[in-house]
């Protein structure tokens, strides 16, 4: 089953939020916690990369792609790339996977791949 992962939109302004914020970053509205989640959507366009090479000892890969991406609303995210080349400007599509896992908890993100 795909999952998702929500922004925050307020509903006295509109803005989105992400990640969650407890006050509206536009209006400053809190008083209600007047957010309605909205699914990010999961294609964007890449804009900076890295590639990790020091990784923590519970990570069991030996290196990792990390990337920023901006998706179709505007949203920016960091993700994990699963794309031998990046470049900068190349359109991208995420899943929604477990990108760490310790003992009792599953941690998901977005993994891009090249659309
Ligand atoms: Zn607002």
């Amino acid at each position: 089953m795909a999952r998702d992962i929500y922004a925050y939109r307020c509903r006295k302004c509109g803005h989105l939020h992400y990640p969650y914020r407890m006050v509206c970053a536009n209006c400053g509205e809190n008083e209600h916690n007047e957010f309605d989640p909205e699914a990010l959507p999961k294609t964007g366009t890449l804009l900076a990369f890295t590639r990790l090479y020091a990784l923590p000892g519970d990570f069991d890969v030996p290196t990792l792609g990390l990337g920023i991406v901006e998706l179709e609303n505007g949203i920016r995210v960091t993700g994990q790339l699963d794309i031998d080349e990046p470049a900068a400007g190349m359109k991208v599509k995420g899943s929604v996977e477990v990108v760490r896992q310790e003992e009792y908890e599953k941690y998901y993100g977005m993994i891009f791949s090249q659309a």
